[in-house]
């Protein structure tokens, strides 16, 4: 017996065919022309699955920008700010000297090194947030960040297959908070390190460019302490991270509840996919032990079992709510 596939992307939502699909189903997928998801016009069970992890990502990177202006609330910007300025041989409200050199190659030469002062300058800086005390609390943040991405991918996975297999009135919350998993702690660090770099390279910039334009200490500070207040990396990095976990969720879900063997990555976007995704669509199929982490902040690829296999009805029978008659 053949079996079913899953709910076409671009089928709309009363049930008549796409013109992939026309009358036949899903067309066999073309070697070359791999399946894309358009967030800009998601139907059904994709609406549902990409709208819960949007809000998901969404609470957990506010927590944790919390998190993190609390553990960097002691670091003292202002010192930092002195001593870059110091070693910039900045005085008063003067462009660093050579920056402004009247020679184009010299001002360059002057700019590059510049540059470096502040990278390593900001790096000795920021490597003092996991001395604070309230670094724990942004390892905590990421910590429950991951282990609410994992539980939200296995409901995806077994909220997509009931919906394939024409339930509706899955119960998303449950599923999500039964398949929770928690990371271990190197991945936590790992994400926290990328984090800080990232930091690292916005403190830099704001640095650089203040020597550069040659701002006031206050003005300098005050454009400093901007960018780590508003924590873009940690926002950037940590929906890299919980994307990631729910990748690997669904895959496991795939593989322990189904033994589903072959995975394909479907490229989602909207008509913006980056090279590096779509060569991973074009290497598709993966097992669910390789199938590559997310490359990307912002990246929305998702995995999907090759040849519209899906979970058995037993993986998610338990989360078919009772419809009140
Ligand atoms: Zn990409
Ligand atoms: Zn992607």
């Amino acid at each position: 017996m053949p079996l079913p596939s899953l709910p076409c992307l671009h089928c709309p939502p009363d049930g008549s065919p796409c013109q992939r699909c026309d009358d036949d189903g899903p067309a066999e997928s073309v070697p070359g022309q791999s399946a894309t998801i358009d967030l800009g016009s998601l139907t059904g069970v994709w609406a549902d699955v990409f709208a819960r992890q949007e809000a998901l990502y969404a609470k957990h990177q506010r927590k944790a920008r919390t998190a993190w202006r609390k553990a960097i609330a002691a670091l003292d910007l202002a010192a930092l700010i002195a001593a870059f300025r110091r070693e910039a041989l900045m005085t008063g409200a003067a462009p660093a000297p050579g920056t402004d050199h009247e020679s184009p190659q010299a001002a360059r030469h002057h700019k590059a090194e510049l540059r470096s002062l502040a990278r390593s300058m900001a790096a000795g800086f920021l490597m003092g947030v996991n001395d604070q005390p309230d670094y724990d609390g942004l390892l905590a943040a990421i910590a429950a960040a991951l282990t609410a991405a994992a539980g939200e991918g296995t409901a995806a996975a077994l909220g997509i297959s009931a919906a394939a297999a024409g339930y509706d009135g899955f119960a998303w919350d449950k599923a999500a908070k039964d398949g929770r998993s928690e990371p271990d702690q190197g991945t936590v660090t790992g994400w926290a390190a990328r984090i800080i770099a990232g930091a690292v390279t916005g403190l830099a910039a704001a640095l650089t460019a203040g020597a550069i334009a040659g701002d006031s200490a206050e003005a300098m500070l005050k454009a400093a302490s901007a960018v780590l207040r508003k924590a873009g990396s940690v926002t950037a990095y940590l929906g890299q991270a919980m994307h990631s976990a729910v990748s690997s969720a669904m895959a496991a879900a795939y593989s322990a509840l189904g033994d589903i063997e072959l995975l394909d990555w479907v490229t989602a976007g909207s008509g913006n996919v980056c090279p590096t995704c779509q060569d991973y669509a074009d290497k598709s199929p993966y097992t669910p032990r390789d199938y590559p982490a997310t490359p990307h902040p912002h990246c929305r690829c998702t995995p999907q079992p090759t040849g519209g296999i899906r979970l058995p009805f037993a993986a998610f029978a338990a989360y078919m709510l009772k419809r009140t008659a």
